[in-house]
């Protein structure tokens, strides 16, 4: 049987493994000098936006939340068209999750609806640059207005896109990224936070590393001795080692290309699809540079689930993204309630994401089309659920 065609992988070469390699005959496998030029490396990503680098994107959200001093009693604003990881991190910290609802065209938070979701324990307010478009986040700052909830981005999908001309990791106060295999360049698991306050990165850094306090002039015991260390707020070990930040480094030279290659495709599916009838293509929003990631179609008349299924039965691995995050159990059990997000919940009702990575050919493209056009042909059309 053929192998299913993934939704996403990721683009490995010959230099890539000879980065990692290096690495792993050099003195520091971890906490060397890779990281340093790791985050360099990413800075040049972000419009020079300070970043630490970290073991996944979840771990990220973790760190920025934690930075941000997001707590018990606090409450963090996140849209429910996102990975989980966006919520529960802030949950595993202690604070309430608020859903606001998203855009119907690019599916990322809507202004409006975070205006309604605010209240004076609102500590921050996360965006999601969803399928690699970013949140529209001049109108998101104005709802926020000076001074109050930090502004988060989870960038996870969305490195090396644009947004009025000015690079994601620098349009929120904290940015996230993943580097898993299926994001826009892989480290294998990784992931990185990106900081405009100098303090805020160093917050991040310190809780990557235990809290652990090792430049003198902050500590509190500096006359212990050179062996001294302090923690003075707890942290957990979210280390990114040289060995992947090597790999990192080799994947963002590629980046470029791998972005040009996505927007091809992406140009090339919007081609295809424009005259398919039952299904439509993902929005943009005339000031974004999207950095595309997923390719999320919507199909309609109740027909989701026979082409999902038609079309991994023909080999062509789409995905769902994503369940709403309020409706995972955990979620219902604390409260929250199917039909708070219609806008979301109903794009959900509908998604399906195409494969889209790099390395994707053109004759696999026109595969998964004829197969998603095959797959239309044959679904009855009913009510949506
Ligand atoms: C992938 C992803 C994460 C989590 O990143 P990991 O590296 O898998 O931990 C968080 N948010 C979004 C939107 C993601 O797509």
């Amino acid at each position: 049987m053929m192998a299913m065609l993934p939704y996403g992988r990721q683009s490995v070469t010959e230099d890539d493994v000879a980065a990692v390699v290096a690495v792993l005959r050099s003195d520091w496998l971890t906490t060397g000098p890779q990281v340093d030029a790791f985050e360099a490396d990413l800075a040049g990503w972000t419009g020079g936006v300070g970043c630490a680098a970290v073991s996944n994107g979840t771990a990220a959200l973790h760190v920025a939340y934690a930075a941000a001093g997001v707590g018990p009693g606090d409450e963090v604003v996140v849209p429910p068209m996102t990975f989980a990881a966006t919520a529960s991190t802030a949950v595993a910290l202690g604070a309430r999750v608020v859903f606001a609802d998203v855009e119907p065209e690019t599916y990322t938070l809507d202004p409006a609806a975070v205006g309604a979701a605010l209240t004076a324990r609102t500590k921050v307010v996360a965006a999601v640059d969803y399928a690699g478009h970013p949140a529209d986040y001049d109108a998101l700052r104005a709802v926020l207005g000076g001074g109050g909830p930090l502004l988060l981005a989870d960038a996870a999908h969305s490195i090396g896109a644009a947004y009025h001309g000015r690079p994601v990791g620098s349009l929120a106060d904290l940015t996230t990224f993943s580097f898993f295999p299926t994001k826009n360049l892989t480290t294998a698991e990784g992931g990185a936070v990106a900081a405009v306050s100098p303090a805020l990165l160093e917050r991040a850094r310190r809780f990557r590393n235990h809290g652990l306090v090792r430049d003198r002039a902050a500590q509190r015991w500096p006359d212990e001795g050179g062996w001294h260390q302090e923690i003075h707020e707890f942290g957990l070990n979210y280390r990114l080692p040289d060995v992947l930040c090597a790999l990192g480094r080799s994947q963002l030279r590629r980046l470029p290309r791998f972005l040009a290659r996505r927007a091809e495709l992406v140009a090339r599916y919007d081609a295809a699809l424009a005259d398919l009838p039952g299904v439509s293509t993902p929005g943009r929003r005339s000031w974004a540079e999207p950095a595309w990631h997923l390719y999320p179609i919507r199909v309609h008349e109740g027909r989701r689930r026979a082409v999902y299924d038609a079309m991994r039965a023909a080999g062509i691995g789409v995905q769902v993204n994503y369940v709403p995050v309020h409706w995972h159990p955990a979620f219902a059990e604390l409260g929250y309630r199917r039909g708070s997000c219609p806008v979301a919940e109903g794009f959900y009702a509908e998604q399906l994401s195409l494969p889209l990575f790099p390395d994707l050919t053109d004759a696999d493209q026109d595969r998964v089309v004829d197969a998603l056009a095959a797959a239309l042909h044959a679904a009855p059309a009913r009510a949506a659920a």
